[in-house]
């Protein structure tokens, strides 16, 4: 047993570019790593690059230059950056390296001095400038229109909304604030303009994400814009709200339980946002999360939890917790498994403590033996399966909307409202599925649950 599955860890997935490039035009291939904020990175250079007559190369080989945009929350990240730098440096010897990782250039050009250069996190210009001095761009911009939705390394039907960028928190066990700043949120007038170029485009879900949702528009001190005739404020509520109105699935991710969260939850019980919340909880007890300095955690989150399901009975919650954080005992991991059969949370991701370079936590008194940490996961994984598993069982029998990914011979792999892309669990219709296409919403009778999936028939 892997001690992170990767089907909970997005921070690790591998994003694909698929985009051809014709005879001739200068080409630039993309590895992009890490989380799905790094993902709307990698998106918007693309969509730049694109723009400006660069075709985008799925491979290798027919790449002018690879930028490797990477991740460096870990340390398990940072080593699987390094080697995809190694691994794009032996296939096309040209290399830009971007993102978190290249907040520290000197740990990649100390291991792989003959990269080309190396740029920070949301450096979209110098990424440019790095590019056009490698590769010079194509001159003839009438071959050149770029998509008017730009260049999606996700699927076309469901697209990542940052909303912001950094956080003002200072949990110990994250560098983050380190390396992407304080918070910067993006005026409200401007994500809503993104958001329907989206949905025009086919989009038919929208993501929002940023290091801390909830904190939307505080560091510009929930200021106003016109927006369709109205003023919008750079608040979450009302963002959410808006976004509601482009008649997508709005998926909320990153949500800290403050107590302004509570007006989210009328808006998914009007069918507005999608009745599902990622919060990352990290621990229940409150001693572990004062050692984190995690924010919202003196909250009493049951309560929270019970007041939000009294509102939306329907809601779905997704979190993420960390076992054999510094000083963690056995009481304090007790009260976490307590916690999870009280709080009954649907999804649930769970990572081992590792240091971090940088990291305050590392400093912290009794780290937590490998084997403890490991003993610990298990047992938290076993509550965890079993929770989900029988919530996934109650659903035998009801019907629900579902939306496609994925259409093979075999089955359709969809999702359910409850599950978001990449991260939570899938529905699989394996019979008379040959008509349906991805982005496609159609209505199924569940008849089949397993630990984390369903399966389901077509309701016509
Ligand atoms: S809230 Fe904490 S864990 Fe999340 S980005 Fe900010 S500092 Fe890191």
């Amino acid at each position: 047993m892997s001690s992170n599955p990767p089907n909970l860890r997005p921070d690790l997935a591998r994003a694909q570019v698929t985009q051809t490039a014709r005879p001739g035009q200068p080409t630039i291939g993309m590895v992009s790593l890490g989380c799905p904020k790094a993902l709307v990175d990698s998106e918007r250079i693309l969509t730049r690059l694109r723009a400006e007559g660069y075709g985008i190369s799925p491979d290798y080989a027919g790449a002018d230059a690879v930028i490797v945009n990477t991740c460096g929350f870990l340390d398990s990240a940072k080593a699987e950056s390094l080697e995809a730098i190694g691994e794009a440096l032996k296939e096309n010897g040209k290399v830009l390296v971007t993102g978190c990782l290249g907040a520290e250039p000197e740990y990649i050009t100390g291991v792989h001095p003959k990269v080309l250069a190396v740029t920070g996190p949301h450096q979209y210009e110098q990424v440019l400038d790095a590019v056009h001095a490698a590769v010079p761009p194509d001159p003839h911009p009438f071959m050149n229109l770029m998509p008017a939705s730009g260049v999606k390394l996700t699927p076309r039907h469901y697209s990542y909304l940052k909303i912001s960028e950094g956080c003002n928190h200072k949990c110990k066990f994250c560098i983050i604030p380190d390396m992407r700043g304080r918070l910067a949120s993006r005026p409200a007038h401007a994500v809503l303009r993104e958001a329907e170029k989206l949905v025009e485009n086919g989009v038919k879900e929208l993501l929002v994400i940023s290091q801390d949702t909830s904190a939307y528009g505080v560091d510009r001190k929930h200021d106003s814009h016109p927006w369709k005739g109205r003023e919008v404020r750079s608040h979450i509520t009302d963002l959410a709200r808006e976004l509601g109105q482009f008649g997508a699935w709005v998926r909320l991710h990153y949500v800290y339980p403050y107590p302004h969260v509570r007006d989210l939850i009328p808006l998914m019980a009007d069918g507005l946002v999608l009745p599902y919340l990622d919060i990352p909880f990290q621990h229940a007890h409150p001693d572990t999360l004062k050692r984190m300095a995690r924010p919202a955690a003196a909250a009493r989150t049951l309560d929270e939890i019970a007041a939000w399901r009294a509102i939306c009975p329907e809601l779905t919650l997704r979190s993420t917790f960390i076992v054999g954080y510094p000083g963690e005992t056995e009481a304090e991991f007790e009260t976490l498994l307590d916690w999870l059969d009280e709080a009954q949370l649907d999804r649930v991701g769970c990572f081992q403590y590792e240091n971090v370079d940088g990291a305050r936590s590392n400093d912290l008194p009794d780290h937590v033996p490998d084997e403890v940490k490991q003993e610990r996961w298990e047992r938290f994984m076993e509550k965890s399966q079993a929770i989900s598993e029988a919530k996934l069982a109650a659903k035998v029998g009801q019907r629900m909307e579902v939306i496609v990914d994925l259409v093979e011979d075999d089955a359709a792999t969809c999702r359910t409202r409850a599950d978001a892309p990449e991260i939570d669990g899938n529905l699989f219709i394996d019979e008379d599925h040959a008509a349906l296409s991805p982005g496609d919403i159609v209505t199924v009778e569940v008849d089949e649950a397993s630990e984390y999936d369903l399966w389901g028939r077509l309701v016509r």
